[in-house]
């Protein structure tokens, strides 16, 4: 593994995952950005020889529910600190009774039902339309695939997330709903994701099952989510540990020319 990074990744982490150094972060960095703070100083440090910057999503001690999260902040931050990708870790829902607890999903599409969030760093000024039909970018899906596929552990590739507002959980029919087009159900993956895009960053999304959501009528103790969650944790930590080191050669993506032709 070269010694010498190319590429700057920024991650970040949600719930039950806390941070991604060993050994913990070299500096840690107060950002100003546009549009206010991110949710905590990005933390700085080095991956398997990668320069990696680490943001808590929900801040720390978790504290920023989803739908209070400055995400324009988070990605601006991690690029003013020169991320050109972003890896992020979300805990979701389950839709399929065969993604159960523990398993993890690479999402190769989503659907958004937000409801009052800003979704754009394009609120005036220079109109520009960019494209989602492939929202994440497809190196750094095909090397967490690789990574995913060898750990040997419950792993699903190719599902569809649907983003709600939150916080509350599902109703038992919206949770129905969802099943006849999505896989997993989260509240954070947009507008991260679009805002990537509008930045012409690659972008992948590393989810972890903690429970099956509602339609399933089978009702989960807090103690047995936790549970998963450390142990997910815990696995999280490994695969980032295997995956980011891996991300430092020359992109075969478009990601970063995610605005040519995408202005009026
Ligand atoms: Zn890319």
């Amino acid at each position: 593994m070269s010694a010498s990074p190319r590429r700057t990744i920024g991650v970040i982490g949600g719930s039950g995952v806390a941070d991604v150094f060993e050994g913990g972060a070299k500096a840690a960095h107060r950002v100003a950005t546009a549009w206010g703070a991110p949710s905590a100083p990005i933390e700085e440090g080095d991956v398997g020889g990668m320069r990696v910057l680490f943001v808590p999503r929900h801040g720390p001690g978790h504290t920023i529910p989803p739908h209070r999260i400055n995400y324009r902040a988070n990605v601006d931050a991690l690029v003013a600190l020169g991320a050109q990708a972003i890896v992020t870790v979300s805990s979701v829902g389950s839709l399929r009774e065969e993604l159960s607890p523990g398993t993890f999903v690479l999402p190769d599409q989503f659907v958004d039902l937000t409801k009052q969030r800003p979704t754009t760093f394009f609120d005036g000024g220079k109109v520009y339309h960019v494209s989602l039909a492939d929202p994440f970018c497809p190196d750094l899906a095909r090397a967490a695939a690789e990574v995913g596929r060898s750990e040997g552990a419950p792993f699903a590739e190719g599902k569809t997330y649907v983003c709600v507002e939150g916080p509350r959980f599902s109703t038992r029919a919206e949770s129905r709903f969802f099943r006849s087009f999505a896989d997993v159900i989260g509240m954070t993956l947009v507008p991260e994701v679009t805002l990537a895009r509008e930045r012409a960053l690659c972008y992948l999304c590393l989810a972890m099952v903690t429970d099956f959501d509602v339609w399933a009528e089978r009702p989960v103790e807090t103690r047995e989510i936790l549970e998963t969650m450390r142990g997910n944790g815990e696995r999280m930590h490994r695969l980032l540990g295997r995956l980011l080191p891996r991300l430092g050669t020359v992109p075969t993506c478009a990601c970063a020319r995610a605005l040519d032709g995408a202005g009026v």
